[in-house]
């Protein structure tokens, strides 16, 4: 556009707007500010907002940086003009004048960035007052109590917004003035007071401008240079949001809610933040003016009997509800003013919610036709999910807490959920604590590798510095425990062992209760309560989900009612039962001890038939929960010296035994304790052959299976003798076997040889037969890198990203956890944790390999089996990278489902 750069825009010239920014919202949003933007939007749409205009966030960055012809922080000639070219637009408008005292117009300036910011400037009213135009609006308005009102609250909010004086200075004389008059509040204080109140605020701040002009500049370079302030850039900085934005500021005409019993000023949403339920939801005060509902200094009314005050404004508002959220498409958040009867919007912006009241609006608003399915499965955040998947605290609890003042502190929301317990002060206590069933919050100043212990003993972290990416916070999302960090108001004192808020002292063993995702720390116990995964917006919500998702997903599940809790979740397999685990149960160690301890074969085919009957009926639970579904069973992988005791426990046990015998006063007593001191001396010398000085890089996975394959034989028996069981049942089994730890072809070629024998032969004795596959891991860089020779021998591969990460790292989880890679990411080496998030540079080449090999085989399956399989960014690749499905944790199957589909609905 030719002519002079505009550095204002009047609210109603939002089309010349998006003309010269070219019709993108997200623009208009930068050039004018989320504030700004929206009442233009408004206006345009009809809606009845006091006319004004905006002062563009391209003229704050003009004002801040400065030029050749106008130093940094002083208002350009050209900027001020427009803003004058437009007050007086304004003026016209109303047939008021600013600073004329026979027609006085009264304007706000009000701040609004792109993203609404605390810590910006706050908001000046009545600019435009001083000793004649008040005398003039009382002329007109015939309402001293009122003009003094609004001229007082003038001079306290230019005062402390703009000259920066304490606002205490302000409050004490209007304290002295409720005592003298013997009120509570301000609203009640007569005319005459307040006319007093404002000679008093006059003294207090001699700085004040009366010309109103000076008023306006002022406080528009305020906002302005609020944009630089250090609560600002402390918030950008935490929030992520850019600093060369700049702010907007509004200017707007004042209509009055403190005109009297027919004005009232409030704020609503047109839906529940809380719980998402349709209506207005909202508080507001009769004869009030702007911040006095929020601030709290007067109880305010429910927005619903302001249909009984004042029916005519309340059906409005409920009208203006409706058109605002078919503009918006979603839930608006609304500040309203009624000026004697008359209603006028003064915000709108999308509302802030939980997670139970997003699902519930965006199923709600596609239901009503106001977005498309599709749109509304991508407003839910897989973090939202993730809500319904930890303990809440309850809602009724938390309003209490909040009212009886037990919110006494807030930090940063880094790890979700809620925690309850008593307080430790430091790790070794909150594990005793714990060990003796206690329910711990570990409270530090930060936590570092040697807090470790505690953090996993303790229900949930708290801790007084620290940002987002702080040990605490990394440590805590790493192992789903609830914290909140950096909470500054919180004072550790580890010498007293006692924390301080204020006055207030915290012991060793009260009660706390945090909140992960809000941040919130309360004292006290509060009721928490597991939010529902069967709620029925959600699983409409995730049901429409399916409907974009092309990823598969499936569930890791090693037992029945896993796989059942898995099914009901929506999980359309298991993707990794690990069958070790079965074997580390209090019943099953014993014998499987015994078979690692056989001296021969026929030795360890005994214990092996004693185990398998135990096998065998975890499987057939597994194959009736996913009945029809695939069920990839893997066979043993850990070395199998984790089901013996360790090295140090029996050379322990051992001494312990010999001192004992030593002491010993009865027969009895000797042959009891030297049959057990044989036993574990017997351990100790298997221990000792077994021990490997790397037993990751050892005698596992396939390994073992080929070094033992009467091991690998009876697991099979184990898999496809319920699998028949079930198929005579009437039922659909899909035994899937799956290959650890490959690294060569020839090992799966040989391991298959013996699968597929031992399959036959259990076909063979039940005479029948069905179809069946097996597969192997890619959890090495080397099966990776040969995957198209195991394809040969495979019928599906499944990506052990866990194992996968650690040998294409080189770097051990359990050990780099704990120490050094909590410090590369807190400095910025890896600019992510790759256990959570997939490397896409180096693991994630090593999987395209896989999935390049895949492509060559009809119909052969690809899946991602280790954690990552249920975080939303891995998810994502996943999906770009075209792999058939995820396999994740039951309780993490809606979240991959969500995020599945979000990825699917951003290509
Ligand atoms: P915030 O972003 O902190 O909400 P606002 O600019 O929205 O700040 O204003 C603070 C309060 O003043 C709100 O209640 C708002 O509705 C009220 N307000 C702002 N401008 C006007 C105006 N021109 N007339 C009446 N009330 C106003
Ligand atoms: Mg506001
Ligand atoms: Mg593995």
């Amino acid at each position: 556009m030719s002519g002079p750069t505009r550095w204002v825009y009047r609210f109603d010239e939002l089309d010349t707007v998006e003309q010269t920014l070219g019709g993108a919202w997200d623009s208009v949003r930068g050039l004018l500010g989320g504030k700004g933007a929206n009442l233009a939007e408004m206006t345009r749409l009809g809606i009845p907002v006091p006319p004004g205009f905006t002062v563009t966030t391209r003229a704050c960055l003009r004002y801040l940086g400065g030029d050749d012809a106008v130093p940094a922080n002083t208002m350009p000639t050209e900027i001020w003009d427009q803003v004058l070219a437009a007050l007086g637009d304004t003026e016209r408008k109303l047939g008021k004048r600013f600073g004329d005292p026979s027609t006085p117009l009264l304007v706000s300036c009000r701040s609004g960035a792109k993203f609404s910011m605390p810590g910006m400037m706050d908001t000046v009213l009545n600019i435009g007052l001083n000793d004649e135009t008040a005398k003039g609006l009382i002329d007109r308005s015939g309402d001293e109590h009122f003009v003094y009102d609004s001229y007082r609250r003038l001079i306290q909010m230019f005062g402390t917004v703009v000259l920066g004086l304490r606002d205490e200075l302000f409050e004490n004389v209007l304290a002295a003035a409720r005592t003298t008059r013997g009120v509570a509040t301000d609203a009640e204080l007569t005319a005459a007071d307040l006319r007093q109140v404002v000679a008093r605020f006059r003294e207090i701040s001699p700085r004040f401008p009366t010309d109103p002009y000076e008023q306006l500049q002022l406080a528009i370079e305020a906002v302005f240079r609020s944009w630089n302030g250090r609560r600002a850039i402390d918030y950008r900085n935490a929030a992520g949001i850019a600093h060369d934005l700049g702010t907007a500021v509004n200017v707007q005409a004042m209509v009055f809610g403190n005109l009297g019993a027919q004005s009232a000023t409030g704020v609503a949403m047109t839906r529940s933040g809380a719980t998402g339920a349709p209506g207005l939801e909202g508080d507001f005060l009769l004869n009030a003016q702007g911040e006095d509902v929020v601030s709290g200094t007067r109880a305010t009314l429910p927005i619903q009997s302001l249909g009984e005050v004042l029916p005519q404004a309340y059906a409005e508002l409920q009208e203006m509800a409706g058109r605002l959220e078919a503009r918006y498409h979603d839930m608006q958040d609304i500040e309203f003013t009624v000026e004697d009867g008359t209603l006028w919007m003064l915000q709108t912006r999308d509302g802030k919610r939980t997670a139970t009241a997003a699902v519930r609006i965006a199923v709600e608003l596609a239901d009503e036709g106001l977005i498309d399915r599709a749109t509304a499965v991508r407003r839910v955040s897989p973090a939202q999910i993730d809500f319904f998947l930890h303990p809440q605290l309850a809602a009724e609890a938390r309003a209490k807490a909040i009212e009886e003042g037990r919110l006494v502190a807030t930090g940063l929301n880094v790890s979700p959920g809620a925690a309850v317990g008593a307080v430790a002060f430091d790790p070794d206590t909150a594990q005793r604590l714990a060990a003796d069933g206690r329910k711990i919050i570990l409270v530090r100043p930060e936590t570092k590798p040697d807090d470790v212990h505690g953090m996993l003993a303790a229900q949930g972290i708290l801790t007084t510095r620290g940002g987002r990416t702080s040990h605490a916070a990394l440590v805590a999302r790493q192992f789903g425990k609830p914290a909140v960090v950096g909470v500054s108001a919180l004072e550790v004192d580890l010498v007293g062992h006692r924390a301080l808020v204020g006055d207030l002292e915290i012991a060793e063993g009260d009660w706390v209760s945090l909140d992960g995702g809000t941040g919130q720390v309360f004292l006290g116990q509060l009721d928490t309560f597991v939010p529902d995964i069967s709620d029925t917006w959600l699983s409409t919500l995730l049901s429409w989900a399916d409907d974009y998702r092309r990823l598969g997903v499936r569930a890791n599940a090693d037992y029945p009612v896993d796989a059942q809790r898995a099914r009901a979740n929506g999980a359309e397999g298991i993707g990794l039962c690990r069958t070790e685990h079965m074997f580390f149960a209090t019943d099953r160690l014993p014998l499987m001890q015994k078979m690692i301890m056989s001296g021969s074969t026929t030795e360890r085919r005994e214990a092996l038939d004693e185990l398998q009957p135990l096998q065998r009926s975890d499987f057939l639970g597994l194959f009736r929960a996913m009945d029809g579904l695939p069920v990839i069973i893997r066979l043993v992988d850990p070395p199998l010296h984790e089901f013996l005791p360790t090295f140090e426990e029996l050379s322990h046990r051992i001494t312990d035994a010999k001192i004992r015998l030593s002491a010993a006063a009865s027969l009895d007593e000797i042959d009891g304790l030297l049959t057990r001191l044989r036993h574990d001396e017997d351990l100790l010398r298997r221990v000792e052959a077994l021990r490997e000085s790397n037993p990751m890089l050892g005698l596992r996975g396939v390994r073992l299976a080929l070094r033992y394959p009467e091991i690998l034989q009876m697991q099979v028996r184990a898999i496809f003798e319920p699998a028949c069981d079930a198929l005579e049942a009437g039922g659909d089994p899909h035994p899937e076997v799956m290959v650890p730890l490959t690294t060569d072809a020839g090992e799966l070629r040989k391991a298959r040889e013996v699968i597929d024998a031992e399959a036959a032969a259990v076909f063979a004795e039940r005479g029948l037969s069905m179809p069946y596959l097996v597969g192997t891991m890619v959890e090495t860089p080397r099966a990776a890198l040969t995957a198209p020779k195991l394809a040969a021998h495979a019928d599906f591969f499944s990506v052990g990203s866990n194992d996968l990460t650690q040998t294409t790292y080189g770097l051990s989880r359990d050990d780099a956890e704990t120490s050094f890679l909590v410090d590369y990411l807190r400095t910025g080496v890896y600019d992510h944790d790759p256990f959570t998030s997939i490397d896409p540079d180096g693991v994630g080449a090593l999987i395209d390999l896989a999935i390049d090999a895949a492509d060559l085989h009809e119909g052969f399956e690809v899946g991602v089996c280790g954690e990552h399989g249920g975080d939303p960014t891995s998810i994502g690749w996943c999906h770009e990278h075209g792999l058939t499905y995820v396999s994740c944790s039951p309780l993490r199957v809606p979240v991959a489902r969500l995020a599945a589909a979000q990825a699917a609905l951003t290509d």
